[in-house]
């Protein structure tokens, strides 16, 4: 078991630099998810920590021991890949034991650590057969196998779930968080899917271009975003963000959008607001139907209805907005048709323009 910490990591290839002075403490046992777009970062930073790829300055520690110089095999880390070839002509037992075979482990020994790893992931069965002979799930913890029977202080996943089917990708999402929750090893799991990131991390990094843009618990992350990135990556449907301008009309605080909607904003905005350029960030959750007239309602019109059975989609144009909503009841598909709707102020988030920084000012919203 092993901490592990980046510190002011950065990376160059040549003159171009991709990480950009990145700190991240990960504790012993956790459960940490690197997640951004495609192109960020994520595979660099943890080939850094695997000893795949030098690193370019900052310091990186494994188990308070600082670790940059050591190659790969002197981590003590297992590596889980996207791409996880299994050997075609060798036998479950033989593709996870091979790596102790490399190694000179005697064959008592290699038996007992596949067969304890086989226990663990429930591949016991089929430790005779063949790759070709496993469902997709079956090799996915081949591969992991292969990673548990060297016994490592921490495991690293880059996106091992991408090349399975949707279905199987949610049960293997489980599995994967079920094993870290038996073994209790630190485990680093990079993915671009905030789904997974939100299901099975402990806690969260953010990351945009080679930066942190937050780190935080699932939750934390989804109720209290730092900033206009995080609130638009975290959720889906995505956050509804507007730019536009807090405003006193007759005295009363109200949001503008840029495209003229106006929204009440008595408890999230205040005077100080007032003429910065702001962008309003509302959930789909937090949209309510209610009946025309109501105080505070606004009056939308269907575009386009997606039925989820547990929910449904709504894509609204209100006024020159598109927003989209996301409901608990059931909505009659009819484009065209007018919905009138309001959501709680308690329930929006307000960024500024130019840094894009949330402007803390909810105290209902301060995180525990
Ligand atoms: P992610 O895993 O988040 O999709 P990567 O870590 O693979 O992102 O890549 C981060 C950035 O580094 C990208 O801009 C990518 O083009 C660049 N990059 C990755 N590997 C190399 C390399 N060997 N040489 C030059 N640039 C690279
Ligand atoms: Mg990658």
């Amino acid at each position: 078991m092993a901490s592990i910490s980046l510190n002011n990591i950065v990376k160059r290839y040549g003159a171009f630099q991709v990480i950009h002075g990145v700190d991240i403490d990960v504790r012993d046992g956790e459960f940490v998810v690197l997640v951004g777009p495609s192109g960020c970062g994520k595979s660099t930073i943890l080939r850094m920590i695997a000893g795949l790829e030098a690193i370019s300055g900052g310091t990186l520690s494994i188990g308070g021991r600082k670790v940059n110089g050591l190659s790969s095999k002197e981590r003590d880390i297992a590596m889980v890949f996207q791409n996880y070839a299994l050997y075609p002509h060798m036998t479950v037992a033989e593709n996870m034991g091979f790596s102790l075979k490399l190694r000179g482990s005697a064959k008592t020994e290699i038996d007992s650590r596949v067969r304890r790893a086989a226990d663990i992931l429930a591949l016991s069965e089929y430790l005779d057969r063949y790759p070709r002979h496993l469902s997709g799930g079956q090799r996915q913890r081949v591969a992991m196998g292969r990673a548990i029977v060297r016994d490592p202080a921490v495991f690293l996943f880059d996106e091992p779930l991408s090349n399975l089917d949707a279905k199987l990708r949610i049960s293997m999402r489980a599995e994967i968080k079920d094993l870290h929750q038996r073994l209790g090893i630190t485990m680093i799991y990079v993915t671009h899917d905030q789904v997974e990131a939100m299901t099975m991390a402990d806690r969260i990094v953010v990351l945009r271009d080679g930066v942190v843009e937050q780190v935080g618990r699932p939750l934390e992350l989804y109720d209290w975003p730092d900033n206009i990135f995080v609130a638009g990556f975290i959720g889906s449907p995505a956050m509804n963000l507007m730019p536009g301008k807090v405003e006193a009309v007759n005295g009363t605080l109200c949001f503008r959008t840029r495209n003229g909607t106006v929204f009440p904003a008595e408890k999230y905005a205040d005077h100080d607001d007032i003429g910065l350029d702001t962008v309003l960030g509302v959930r789909p959750e937090n949209f309510e139907i209610v009946a025309e007239g109501t105080p505070g309602s606004l009056k939308g019109k269907i575009q386009l209805v997606e039925p989820m059975g547990s929910e449904t989609h709504v894509n609204l144009r209100v006024g020159q907005d598109d927003m989209i909503a996301a409901f608990r009841q059931r909505v009659g598909d009819h484009p065209g048709a007018p919905l009138s709707f309001r959501f709680e102020q308690e329930s929006v988030h307000l960024f500024r323009q130019d840094t894009g920084r949330r402007i803390v000012r909810q105290p209902q919203l301060v995180p525990t």
